[in-house]
C-alpha cells in the first residue's frame, strides 16, 4: 500500500513518524474518514469542513486547504487503485522533540498522515442483516463534537459489545442515548417520526447524519432532533445508525431486546438505498 506522510507518498513500510509526535504521546490529534465508491469520494466537503472545525477548536494549524487535501486523497485512491473503501486522514500537532503538555510553538510543523483501506461498503452483511448493539456508559470526555484520536474508550466499548456477543455499542448518559461508539444513533417511533439526538458537545456532528436528515426531509419524513432513552429505542418501530463507512445500518437488537420484529426496518432500508444513490450522484 502507498501511504501519505507529510508531503510524501511512500510504501507503508517506509512511512515514519517521530516517537515524540503528540498524536502518539498525548492523543493530540484529529482525524477524518471519507468513503470511496467507484473510485470517488463521498461527502468530501462535509468531512473536510469538520476537519477544519476540529483543528480550529483545538487551536491546531491546518496548513492545507480543501483543494490540496482533495489532491492528496485522489492521488492515494489512484496509486492504490481503490474502488471501494475509505481514506483515513490524521492530523496531529507534531512535536518540538520532547514530551511536554504545553503546545509547541505555532511554527512547529503538524503531522499529516493519510492511508486507504479497501472495504466492501455497499454490499455488507451488517447493512443487509442489521447489527445487535449493547449499551455502555458514555465515559468519553465532554467535547465529543471534536473528532479527536482519543479512541481508547470507544475501543473498550466495542470490545465489551463483542464479549457480549453483539456487534457494536451505544453510549448512554443519564439514561439517554448519546450516540454509537463510532456512529450516530437513530430511532423511528410507531407514529413514523424519525428521531436522532440534537447536535451539542455530547455527540459528533456526523456528516452522514446531516445528509440523511436532508434525504429524510426530501422524502417528507417527520424528523425530531432530540435525545431519547434506551427504553424508548427498545420499544421503537425501528432503530439504525449512520456513519461514513456504515452508511445507514439497521439495529435489530439493543441489550438483547429485539427492535420491532427483529428484522431490519423498512425505513432504514429505504434511507440506506437513498443515501447510496445520492452519494453516488454527489461523489467527486
Ligand atoms: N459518532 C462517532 C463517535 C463517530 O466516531 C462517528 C464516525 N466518525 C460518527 C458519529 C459518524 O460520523 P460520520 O457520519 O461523519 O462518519
Amino acid at each position: 500500500r502507498t501511504v501519505y506522510v507529510n508531503g510524501e507518498y511512500v510504501a507503508e513500510r517506509d512511512a515514519r513518524v517521530s516517537i515524540f509526535d503528540r498524536g502518539f504521546l498525548l492523543a493530540d490529534g484529529v482525524y477524518e474518514v471519507s468513503s470511496v465508491l467507484e473510485g470517488k469520494l463521498i461527502d468530501f466537503p462535509g468531512h473536510m469542513g469538520r476537519l477544519k472545525r476540529s483543528a480550529a477548536e483545538l487551536e491546531m494549524a491546518l496548513p492545507w486547504d480543501e483543494k490540496a487535501l482533495l489532491t492528496i486523497h485522489r492521488e492515494l485512491i489512484r496509486r492504490n487503485a481503490l474502488a471501494e473503501g475509505m481514506v483515513y486522514l490524521q492530523l496531529t500537532r507534531g512535536s518540538a522533540g520532547d514530551r511536554d503538555f504545553g503546545y509547541p510553538d505555532t511554527d512547529t510543523p503538524p503531522t499529516l498522515v493519510l492511508f486507504t483501506q479497501a472495504k466492501s461498503l455497499v454490499d455488507s452483511r451488517s447493512g443487509s442483516e442489521g447489527i445487535r448493539v449493547v449499551t455502555q456508559p458514555d465515559w468519553r470526555w465532554a467535547r465529543r463534537d471534536i473528532k479527536t484520536v482519543q479512541l481508547l474508550y470507544p475501543a473498550m466499548a466495542k470490545m465489551a459489545a463483542k464479549a457480549a456477543g453483539a456487534d457494536d455499542a451505544w453510549m448512554v448518559e443519564d439514561g439517554m442515548v448519546t450516540e454509537g461508539a463510532s456512529n450516530n444513533a437513530w430511532m423511528l417511533t410507531h407514529d413514523g417520526t424519525l428521531v436522532t439526538r440534537e447536535l451539542s458537545h455530547a455527540i459528533l456532528p456526523g456528516i452522514t447524519r446531516a445528509v440523511v436528515l436532508e434525504i429524510a426531509e426530501a422524502l417528507s419524513l417527520r424528523v425530531e432532533e432530540r435525545a431519547f432513552s434506551v427504553e424508548e429505542a427498545q420499544s421503537a418501530k425501528e432503530c439504525f445508525v449512520t456513519s461514513a463507512s456504515s452508511f445507514v445500518t439497521p439495529v435489530i437488537a439493543i441489550d438483547d431486546v429485539s427492535i420491532g420484529d427483529g428484522c431490519p426496518g423498512e425505513v432504514a432500508r429505504r434511507l440506506r438505498a437513498a443515501y447510496i444513490e445520492e452519494s453516488r450522484r454527489r461523489a467527486i
